[in-house]
């Protein structure tokens, strides 16, 4: 990967790059596109990275599909798929972490512990090996796109991060590779969760400026949801992630739910027109 690289970055004015944990569905293959579009030459990577699963059950559990995968990147025209070993990622005495900071503990962060230092640390492994001018992140993971924009600036590296709008069902659940996991009934209900969200936005474009007002608003239309268990709901700055009391600039929705042993998150974003 690194030789290919290397080469690239003599002939190709700009490679972009999109790091998944594969079993890839139309969500990453909208940040394919774009940095096809964006970039002469784009890499995707493949790897389901344990250090970023605080529960080995969902790290088993996670849908693996590589050859399918290798072939859908090779129609839409991928010039190279990385897919370490986790030996070559973690090999004996690898003892190296990042720490994003504050911006890492709460939401994800408080549910899930060193998940970001999991996420930071095997994604700026992979910046140092793949060297792309630009690194694609979808805005379904708010969190991770606003961490990795902070690891991304404080550590000087030299690689633009473009977010990506989340992609949905036609009924608008988020496209996610855990939702094969859901059961029929569970699959049918999830769709609920972006009417809660949806709902949220149009309270705000409505004048509703109280975070504590929105926010009860999306919890109780979720604890309707049938099946569905709510970890957490949050309103947070757009950009700092830090928690709002009112809604002055852009602002963002977060959330995680559980339908059975499935945990899903899902955001959107209320700005003022
Ligand atoms: P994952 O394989 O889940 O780690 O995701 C790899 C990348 O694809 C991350 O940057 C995700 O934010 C992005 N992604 C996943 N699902 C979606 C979606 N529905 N829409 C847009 N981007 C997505």
């Amino acid at each position: 990967m690194r030789e290919w690289s290397q080469l690239q970055r003599q002939v190709a004015s700009s490679v972009g790059f999109v790091p998944t944990m594969g079993a890839l569905h139309e969500g990453h293959l909208q940040l394919l596109r774009q940095s096809r579009e964006e970039n002469v030459a784009t890499v995707l990577s493949i790897f389901v990275n344990p250090t970023q699963f605080n529960n080995s059950n969902d790290f088993d559990k996670y849908p693996r599909s590589m050859e399918h995968d290798i072939e859908l990147a090779r129609s839409i025209g991928i010039d190279a798929v990385y897919a370490p070993e986790s030996s070559t990622m973690y090999p004996e005495g690898f003892d190296t972490s990042i720490d994003p900071g504050s911006i890492a503990r709460s939401m994800e962060g408080e549910f899930r512990p060193r998940h970001f230092e999991g996420v930071s640390t095997v994604v700026v492994k992979l910046l140092n090996t793949v060297k792309p001018h630009r690194l694609y992140l979808g805005q379904k993971d708010f969190q991770q796109l606003a961490v990795l924009r902070h690891v991304v600036s404080d550590l000087d590296m030299d690689v633009s991060v473009v977010g990506v709008p989340t992609i949905r069902e036609n009924d608008g659940l988020a496209m996610s590779s855990r939702n094969v996991r859901l059961t029929e009934e569970q699959r049918r209900h999830a769709s609920s969760i972006y009417s809660a969200l949806t709902a949220c936005q149009t309270q705000f474009r409505n004048g509703e400026r109280n975070v504590d007002v929105l926010k009860d608003s999306v919890l109780s239309r979720l604890s309707s949801i049938p099946m569905c268990k709510v970890e957490y709901v949050s309103i947070v700055d757009a950009d700092t992630l830090e928690t709002l009391r009112v809604v002055h600039q852009a602002a963002v929705v977060c959330l995680a739910v559980y339908f059975g042993d499935v945990r899903l998150i899902d955001n959107v974003i209320l700005r003022s027109e």
